[in-house]
């Protein structure tokens, strides 16, 4: 089976959140039984020189009545087959969609053309599977359905809350054909909605959990498109996501000063001490990610004070919305215990991980969720709110059934039960045998992609 998978981030080379974690491990995984490529835009800040690339193709692909010249570079590594898509408007930027908080304004034509470029491409190598990934890639159903090419189409919405919102005045830079630009298909409250398109045209859609590919139908979670999900339920399906067990591995993490041997309270401590953190006796608490509502930072920003008096350190690490960094800014500087990270740092998110006693992910809604699986490959148990991909992977130290992995779960994302789900990692963190043997558990549990990427097979085996 031939697949070509999209996707316009993808580890180590860009990398905004999970979908490039999934565009690495996912293909690598796939291609132990199938031979897969794996195409994303080249960006000029990336640590690839194109000059030494073997270049496959060269196409100019005229719409909008402009002309884009196009080329597409060869890259193997780890068993996968790398095509960088090269055009000056969508390569040439210092970011991936724009500048901290905010977004370049040219980016429906970007994406638009890297989806074009995606179509031309399967249209002259004869693909079986074409497996598209949110927005930046969904107009590729809707061209290679108008380009009548012989792939299937799979479309994977790693995050509904990210639809590709446009104007309707750039249709015709688009090279959109008007007539989809209404409710069946493009159209969303007067605007054009890339995602529909993915839902619209693919012949199978999947979200990253089965728990949150059933939350989409409902209107509390289907940002607006529970309705038009609804109608093409019957090609959804929800397949969990797992992470490169290869990557996140605890003994042999290059990006961890000290790797697991056997004494999991010795590998915490050597590694907590080269995070920054003043060493102590109190268990380390963490929070990594984007400081979004989705992520339910504000829930526990609002709890910093409460936080600060209880016996314990908590970091946190990321960057997002400018009032939650000033917020955790000002907190850094006044409790010793509770330290600010800003930026993306990838190394210190490894330390963290290994260090750390407790994850915290209060998430409003979480389409699957890697930090929780990280978090238990390195032995560090979760806290998390009971939504999507969290609510699959996570479920209550209480419960008796030893099914992966094993956290602290709460029912509803607010201030008082996070504290109270916090409260209680305090109290198992003295109960040090049972915590261990938790983690011990979640260490053994198979989060790798092997599983996804057999579900994904069968999944493109049945299209064909
Ligand atoms: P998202 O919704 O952002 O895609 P996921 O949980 O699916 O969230 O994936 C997040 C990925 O990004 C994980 O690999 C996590 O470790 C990483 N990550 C998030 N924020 C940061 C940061 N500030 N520094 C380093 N890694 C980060």
């Amino acid at each position: 089976m031939k697949i070509l998978f999209c996707a316009s981030e993808a580890w180590p080379w860009a990398k905004s959140g999970g979908l490039a974690d999934v565009a690495h491990a996912l293909p690598k995984a796939l291609a132990k039984s199938a031979e897969v490529t794996l195409m994303l835009p080249w960006y000029r800040f990336m640590q690839v020189d194109l000059s030494a690339l073997e270049r496959v193709a060269h196409v100019t692909l005229s719409f909008g009545g402009e002309d884009y010249a196009v080329t597409y570079y060869r890259l193997a590594r780890e068993g996968v087959e790398t095509l960088f898509v090269y055009s000056e408007l969508l390569s040439e930027r210092e970011h991936l969609y724009g500048p901290p908080s905010s977004a370049y304004g040219d980016n429906d034509l970007r994406f638009a053309l890297f989806s074009r470029a995606i179509v031309a491409f399967a249209k002259r190598e004869r693909y079986d599977i074409l497996h598209l990934n949110d927005w930046h890639t969904a107009l590729a159903a809707l061209f290679a359905t108008e380009a009548k090419i012989t792939a299937k189409t799979l479309f994977t919405i790693h995050n509904l809350a990210f639809q590709g919102l446009f104007s309707r005045e750039r249709l015709e830079l688009l090279g959109i054909d008007p007539k989809y630009f209404q409710m069946e298909v493009l159209e969303f409250y007067g605007k054009i909605n890339f995602l529909k398109a993915g839902i619209a045209f693919a012949d199978g859609v999947t979200t990253v959990s089965p728990t949150y590919a059933k939350e989409i139908l409902t209107p509390e979670f289907g940002c607006g498109l529970e309705g038009f999900l609804q109608k093409h339920r019957a090609k959804l399906r929800g397949i969990l996501n797992g992470i490169d067990t290869d990557f996140f591995d605890p003994k042999h993490d290059d990006m961890l000063p000290c790797r697991l041997k056997k004494d999991l309270s010795i590998f915490k401590q050597c590694n907590q001490e080269t995070t920054g953190i003043k060493k102590s006796d109190l268990p380390l608490f963490i929070f990594i990610g984007r400081m979004t509502a989705q992520k339910g930072i504000d829930l526990l920003a609002s709890l910093c004070d409460d936080l600060a008096k209880l016996p314990l350190n908590f970091a946190f690490l990321g960057d997002g919305e400018e009032g939650i960094m000033r917020q955790l800014e000002a907190v850094d500087r006044k409790y010793a215990n509770i330290r600010y990270f800003s930026g993306y740092d990838e190394v210190l998110s490894h330390r963290l991980y290994a260090a750390a006693d407790f994850l915290v992910m209060p998430s409003r809604f979480e389409p699957c969720g890697l930090n929780q699986m990280i978090a238990m490959r390195y032995g560090t148990l979760p806290v998390v709110h009971k939504t999507g991909g969290l609510a699959d992977t996570v479920h209550n130290i209480d419960d008796k059934e030893a099914v992966c992995g094993k956290g602290i779960v709460f029912e509803e994302a607010t201030a008082g039960q996070l504290l109270e789900a916090i409260r209680s990692a305090l109290a198992l963190w003295h109960e040090r045998e049972r915590l261990e043997r938790c983690n011990r558990f979640n260490m053994a549990c198979d989060f790798s992609f092997a599983k996804s990427a057999e579900a994904y097979l069968a999944l493109y085996r049945s299209l064909l």
